[in-house]
């Protein structure tokens, strides 16, 4: 019924494409736009590389990735030569620059495919992007249409990539040498950034740590946040209760209007249940046993640990996380990626797995934000990617927090020092840190103003995703605003 409308199925009907990055951290975030989009009654065509949706044909089955009515998928190449393992998260310095090289093409060719009245489905009226799929900003323009860009991280983020042109410009990057990054070089103060709060040069964005004045990574990230001006708007996955300061800094920069739709997982739940809560785009199959394993715990009793999809470490750090669990003496569900550890298969010590037998649960991927919502859980040991810190406010749960790259340096800073959520471990990570923390955020004063803290969070992001809601009633003036063609 929702796909027939009286004047036929196409008549009339809004069609967003939907272009997110092709990693997780970024298609998760875009898939909940996607759901609300659809819930309003929009057609969607949601855009895939074809190395993920192979990947998501593997862990989700063909009917995942099928589609509903009014709600379908399409693939464009990303451009990188094929790989000997077809299930690992790609290198992000290459996906970055193959999908900005080669992937205009494609696109274009995508929305003339999807155009043609011989589909059956309505025409394209509107295309949300990622920020860093910027290059579809083109193929929008010549089609005259909507343009509306993602942001998948934190508005400090954004404002911290932004300003890599400040660090830039007052000699602080890029570095003079190696040694800069550990003779404390970094601790210098940078704390008059509009919207950012006593910020050290190492809370910004990682990739400015660098000795190369060509760095890549550097230039890309400028280059997109930049060109994030030409959109009809921006949307974040935020609220203004976290955010709204570094919001009203976006916007200063010369944004267009910026909407914080988030917590999106809370915004799209209140859709739910649909066929479209069916559509789960994780990347690698979840391990359903971990929520009956945490059936059978104590209320607050589990650390859950958890390093996204992304990160990677050396065995050698693995270990000392192993070891600093172990000597904790608490309950703990680790998840362990297949490709965690660089380079090789992950390999923990017999003697760990021996001792910590009957406390620990190991899992290689899990419906993270149920063990989140999960009572049992009473502390994430994190790498404080933008969806897992949102995840762990939405749940009420405090963090200790192991940065790995990217923003995830600068949502640490705020989780720690700002949001009162938060406590970092040293990049150089061992066991004694890794246990001291563990018991002092699972049984300690600090831990107990942390967990009420983010238990507040939670509160004020159920708030902003409720109807009357910030994040709620933004994606209704976006929608009305930006996304309904004018007629
Ligand atoms: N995730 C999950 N199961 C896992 C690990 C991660 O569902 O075992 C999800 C997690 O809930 C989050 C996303 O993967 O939504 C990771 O995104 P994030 O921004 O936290 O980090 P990234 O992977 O981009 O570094």
């Amino acid at each position: 019924a929702e796909e027939m409308g009286s004047m036929g199925p196409a008549a009339g009907k809004p069609h967003a494409v939907c272009l997110p990055y092709p990693a997780q951290g970024h298609i998760t975030p875009m898939l909940n736009v996607a759901k609300l989009l659809h819930a309003r009654g929009f057609d969607v065509t949601f855009v895939n590389t074809e190395y993920n949706h192979a990947r998501l044909v593997r862990s989700r089955g063909a009917a995942v990735v099928a589609g509903l009515p009014g709600f379908r998928f399409a693939t464009i190449p990303d451009g990188l030569p094929p790989s000997d393992d077809n299930d690992v998260t790609q290198d992000i310095p290459a996906l970055c620059k193959s999908t900005t090289e080669t992937c205009l093409r494609p696109f274009r060719g995508l929305l003339a495919r999807l155009n043609d009245p011989a589909t059956g489905h309505p025409p394209v009226t509107c295309v949300v992007s990622d920020v860093v799929m910027g290059f579809s900003m083109e193929a929008a323009n010549e089609l005259g249409l909507p343009y509306v860009q993602l942001w998948t991280a934190s508005a400090i983020s954004y404002l911290g990539y932004r300003h890599y042109r400040l660090l830039i410009g007052r000699g602080l990057a890029p570095l003079e040498d190696a040694e800069q990054l550990t003779n404390g070089y970094l601790d210098t103060p940078v704390d008059d950034v509009p919207g950012l709060r006593s910020m050290r040069l190492r809370d910004f964005p990682s990739f400015i740590r660098t000795t190369d004045p060509d760095e890549y990574m550097v230039h890309y990230v400028l280059r997109e946040t930049e060109r994030t001006a030409g959109a009809s708007a921006v949307i974040l996955n935020s609220f203004g209760d976290l955010e709204g300061e570094a919001v009203e800094a976006m916007e200063a920069l010369g944004l267009p209007k910026v909407y914080t739709l988030g917590p999106l997982p809370l915004l799209a739940h209140e859709e739910m249940p649909t066929p479209r809560s069916a559509i789960n785009l994780s990347l690698w199959k979840e391990q359903n046993e971990c929520l009956e394993w945490l059936d059978g715990k104590e209320p607050g009793s589990v650390v859950y640990v958890n390093f996204g999809s992304i990160t990677v470490m050396t065995n050698a750090q693995m270990v000392e996380f192993a070891w600093g669990l172990a000597q904790s003496g608490k309950q703990f569900m680790w998840i362990v990626r297949r490709d965690l550890v660089k380079g090789d298969a992950a390999v923990l010590p017999e003697e760990f797995l021996a001792e910590t037998a009957g406390r620990g649960l190991m899992a290689s991927w899990c419906p993270q934000q149920q063990v989140l919502d999960h009572p049992a859980v009473g502390a994430f040991l994190t790498h404080s990617g933008w969806n897992s810190a949102l995840e762990s406010l939405c749940g009420g749960v405090p963090v200790i927090s192991w940065p790995f790259f990217a923003d995830q340096q600068t949502n640490c800073r705020y989780q720690c020092n700002e949001w009162g959520v938060g406590m970092e471990i040293d990049s150089n990570v061992r066991r004694d840190a890794v246990a001291g923390l563990i018991r002092e955020i699972m049984e300690g004063e600090k831990g107990k103003s942390m967990r009420k803290r983010a238990k507040n969070w939670k509160e004020s992001a159920v708030n902003a995703a409720m109807p009357g809601g910030s994040s709620h009633q933004n994606f209704d003036k976006l929608v009305r605003d930006v996304l309904l063609p004018k007629n």
